[in-house]
Formats: structure tokens, C-alpha cells, sequence
């Protein structure tokens, strides 16, 4: 990605795409690029931060669900739903 590409990625870097690249980076390793507009947009967007977040936790909840033998108790599970009901305060922002 050049340089003019990847300036215009950082200013025009809206919710949706914050979502998705939060969303990527569990599964590929983002773009220098992509990096840098995520940590910029995070800075300003309470909402994407929020969800990035809520996703850390849905990540964490699914890697301890699904390692042998470690099941979540009930307990776990309340506490991932509160914490994850608990941060949801105006979901991201459309624009
Ligand atoms: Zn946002």
C-alpha cells in the first residue's frame, strides 16, 4: 500500500470498517497500514473502543470454552455477560 493510500485509510476510516478490522485481527495479522488507522480511530470513538473490548472478552470467553478440559462455569459465563452488558452504552457509530 503506498503512502497516499494508506493517509486516506487513516482519515476515512469509519465504524464499520473499525468493526471488521477489530474483527480481522483475531484472524490475520493486520497491514502496517490498517494498524495505524484502527489505533487513530480507536483514539477518537468511544463506541469502537467499546466494541473492541467486547470482542476481547467473546475471544477470551471462546479460547478458554474450547481448550481441553476448560469448560467456563456458570460463574465465568455471568461474569463475561455482565462485563460484555455492562460496556454496551450506543453501539458504533454508522458514519
Ligand atoms: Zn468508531
Amino acid at each position: 500500500m503506498n503512502f497516499v493510500r494508506a493517509v486516506k485509510l487513516v482519515l476515512t476510516l469509519n465504524c464499520a470498517q473499525s468493526a471488521r478490522l477489530v474483527s480481522d485481527g483475531y484472524d490475520r495479522k493486520l497491514s502496517r497500514s490498517e494498524r495505524i488507522a484502527l489505533r487513530a480511530h480507536l483514539l477518537v470513538c468511544t463506541a469502537c473502543r467499546k466494541l473492541r473490548r467486547q470482542l476481547e472478552l467473546v475471544h477470551l470467553a471462546a479460547q478458554a470454552d474450547s481448550a481441553p478440559g476448560g469448560r467456563l462455569s456458570p460463574q465465568q459465563r455471568a461474569r463475561i455477560a455482565e462485563r460484555i452488558e455492562g460496556s454496551q452504552s450506543g453501539g458504533p457509530r454508522s458514519d
